[in-house]
């Protein structure tokens, strides 16, 4: 990793922690530790980190809970590391705002591969002053900020990453592959339902309704295209 990422780890299992951070450590990073919820909540917000790390299987509060409190004000990328398996768990995680979702056991090579790719969409570079305009949103590429109806819209990494592909792709049809290939990384092709649940979510965030979206079109069977 190029610059030395701080990664919070919230997990009460100590072997997994201590296993995390010998990982991480070994890898230039930062590492920061909370047992619990409560612990996790306060140094997401006073260390500021690159990353989260979560756990759902808490002993004070449920991960799920805890993700969608801190989502509300963290918008860098949260991974969540679990036991629950459960394609519902995993939609649920990804709707309340993880980036990311990796099922215990989990091998160290492929967590460490999906840090690198949500720091590096976290850090996604647009180069030059670009604005892009429609009659309700204002996308600055170069201050990576978002207006919506003349209000400051908050989009988490991964929304932005998405929103920025679509926005450099304006009219043409990108498939669910290519997509998955481009925010998340080549790793990620088997991911189906990645594109699926973060459109939705960025829909609701941009679209004037959007239950009828008139920026990013489905292109039945195949992706998705962004008319702008
Ligand atoms: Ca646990």
């Amino acid at each position: 990793m190029e610059h030395k990422a701080k990664i919070l780890i919230i997990e009460d299992e100590a072997p997994i922690r201590k296993l995390l951070q010998i990982a991480l450590e070994a890898h230039d990073c930062q590492v920061l530790m909370a047992q619990n919820a409560r612990e996790g909540r306060i140094m997401a917000a006073t260390h500021q980190p690159d990353l989260v790390l979560l756990d759902l299987g808490l002993p004070d509060t449920d991960g799920q809970v805890l993700l969608q409190e801190i989502r509300d004000w963290y918008l860098k990328p949260i991974i969540i590391l679990s036991a629950r398996d459960e394609e519902a768990e995993i939609i649920r995680a990804l709707d309340n705002g993880a980036n990311d979702y990796l099922t215990k056991p989990f091998r160290t090579g492929e967590l460490l591969a999906r840090i690198r790719s949500a720091l590096r969409l976290s850090a996604v570079d647009t180069g030059g002053k670009n604005l892009f305009e429609t009659a309700h949103l204002s996308v600055d590429l170069a201050a990576r900020t978002v207006r919506f109806r003349e209000e400051p819209l908050k989009l988490t990494s991964t929304e932005y990453a998405l929103l920025v592909l679509f926005i450099k792709n304006k009219g043409k049809v990108l498939t669910h592959q290519q997509i998955l290939r481009e925010v998340w990384g080549p790793g990620y092709v088997d991911h189906t339902e990645y594109p699926r649940v973060f459109v939705g979510q960025l829909r609701k965030k941009i679209e004037e309704n959007p239950n009828e979206p008139r920026l990013i079109l489905t292109e039945s069977g195949i992706g998705y295209r962004f008319a702008g």
